[in-house]
C-alpha cells in the first residue's frame, strides 16, 4: 500500500486510524453481521451510531444544551438558503427581517448571492478590495437584523476570522465548513455553525448544523419541507434518510480527535504545522504567502512563485506553477494547484494531515527553488 500526502482542500486526508477501523468493520460493523451502509437507519443498530457521534461532537465542542445538533445533506451551499429562509422570521408569508454578512472571499461571497434571493442583505464589510488578502473590520450589526453571518476560515483565499466580531443580541452565524475542530471554539457565541464534513469532519455528503434553539421555527409555510431547520431537529435528522455511513466516518473521526487530546492539541499542531509552512514561505526566496500575517488561516495555505527573475512572462509563470504540481505529485504530495478561480498553489493542511506531510512539502519545495535558480 502507498498513501500519498494528500493536500487537498476538501475532499481531503482523513486520518489512516480512522480508515483501518472503517476497513476491519467494511463488512461486519460492531458484531451485527452487516456494513454500517447496509444498515436501516432507524434499527437499533444504528441508533447508537449518530447517538454516538453527536454526543462525541457535543463533548469536542463543549456545545452547550441549548443547542442542537443537525446531520443533513446539500454541503454547506445549501446553508447559504437553509439560514436566511429559517432565521429571517416571517410575515405575511415572507422572510421578515434583514440580515448583514461580511464579504471575506469566494465562499462568503456565494452565501451572500444566495441570501439575498430571500431576504435584504447589507454587505457591513468587505475584503475584496484587496483580492480577500485580510479579514476587515467588522462593524457592530445594524439595528433589528435577523443574524449576522460570516466565513470563520477563508478555504479558497486561506484567511481567518482570529477574533469574533461582537454581534450583541444579534445572532452570530459561521460558515466554520473549512476550520471546525481545528481550534476550540466558544460556541454560545453563535446563533448557527455549519460545516461540510468533507475538510475536517469525514467523507463528502454530511452537513453539520449547530443551532441554539430558540432561533429554530419561525418559517414561512412555504419553505420546502428539507429545508427547515425545524422538520429535522424534530426528527433527530431523520425525517427521512441521513447520509448514515458518512455519519458513521465522522463519529470515527471525532473518536480520533478524542483519542488525540481533544480539540486543543489538534489546535496546537495545526499551528506548529502552520507555523512551519509559512516561515518557510516567509523565507524563501521563491515563494511567497499572499495573505497578511494577523489573518493567515492555520488549514489553507495558498502560496504563489513571486520572484521576477525566475520567469520573464505570465505564461511562464503558470508553467512553472504547473511544473511545481506535476513533481510533488511525483513525490507523493498531490493535490497543491491553488482553486481554479485563483491559481497559484494551495496546501491544506487540516487535522488529518500529519508534520511530516509538511516537513515532506518544505524539503520538496528546498530542492524545487534550487533547481530553477541554478
Ligand atoms: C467547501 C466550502 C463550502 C462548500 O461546501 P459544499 O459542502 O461543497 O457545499 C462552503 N464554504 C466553505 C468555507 C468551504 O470551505
Amino acid at each position: 500500500m502507498k498513501r500519498v500526502f494528500n493536500f487537498s482542500a476538501g475532499p481531503s486526508m482523513l486520518p489512516l486510524e480512522v480508515l483501518e477501523k472503517a476497513g476491519v468493520e467494511i463488512m461486519d460493523a460492531d458484531d451485527t453481521g452487516q456494513s454500517v451502509m447496509e444498515m436501516s437507519h432507524r434499527s437499533k443498530d444504528y441508533k447508537p451510531i449518530i447517538e454516538r457521534t453527536e454526543s462525541l461532537l457535543r463533548e469536542l465542542m463543549d456545545i452547550p444544551m441549548n443547542y442542537r445538533v443537525l446531520f443533513l445533506q446539500g454541503g454547506a451551499s445549501l446553508q447559504f438558503a437553509m439560514v436566511p429562509l429559517n432565521l429571517a422570521g416571517v410575515e405575511q408569508g415572507v422572510p421578515r427581517k434583514k440580515a448583514d454578512y461580511v464579504d471575506t472571499g469566494i465562499w462568503a461571497d456565494k452565501a451572500i448571492k444566495e441570501a439575498e434571493k430571500y431576504i435584504d442583505v447589507d454587505v457591513v464589510a468587505s475584503s475584496r478590495n484587496k483580492g480577500y488578502v485580510y479579514i476587515p473590520d467588522a462593524p457592530p450589526p445594524q439595528k433589528n437584523v435577523a443574524f449576522y453571518h460570516i466565513t470563520l476560515n477563508n478555504t479558497i483565499i486561506g484567511t481567518k476570522w482570529s477574533k469574533l466580531p461582537e454581534t450583541e443580541s444579534s445572532p452570530l452565524v459561521a460558515d466554520a465548513s473549512s476550520c471546525i475542530l481545528s481550534e476550540p471554539l466558544d460556541v454560545s457565541r453563535f446563533g448557527v455553525i455549519y460545516a461540510g464534513a468533507q475538510k475536517n469532519l469525514g467523507p463528502a455528503g454530511t452537513t453539520v448544523v449547530i443551532i441554539r434553539e430558540d432561533l429554530i421555527g419561525n418559517v414561512p409555510s412555504w419553505v420546502p419541507t428539507m429545508l427547515r431547520y425545524d422538520v429535522h431537529v424534530k426528527d433527530g435528522s431523520m425525517y427521512n434518510t441521513p447520509p448514515c455511513y458518512g455519519i458513521y466516518i465522522i463519529g470515527l473521526v471525532l473518536e480520533w480527535v478524542k483519542e488525540q487530546g481533544g480539540v486543543e492539541v489538534m489546535a496546537q499542531r495545526n499551528r506548529e504545522k502552520a507555523t512551519l509552512f509559512y516561515d518557510y514561505l516567509d523565507n524563501s526566496k521563491v515563494f511567497l504567502s499572499p495573505i497578511e500575517k494577523p489573518f493567515r488561516s492555520l488549514m489553507n495555505i495558498p502560496f504563489l512563485m513571486g520572484v521576477p527573475f525566475v520567469y520573464h512572462s505570465s505564461d511562464e509563470k503558470s508553467s512553472l506553477e504547473k511544473r511545481f504540481v506535476q513533481e510533488a505529485a511525483t513525490e507523493g504530495l498531490v493535490n497543491l494547484a491553488g482553486h481554479r478561480l485563483v491559481g497559484g498553489m494551495r496546501a491544506s493542511i487540516y487535522n488529518a494531515m500529519p508534520i511530516e506531510g509538511v516537513k515532506a512539502l518544505i524539503g520538496f519545495m528546498e530542492r524545487f527553488e534550487k533547481n530553477i535558480r541554478n
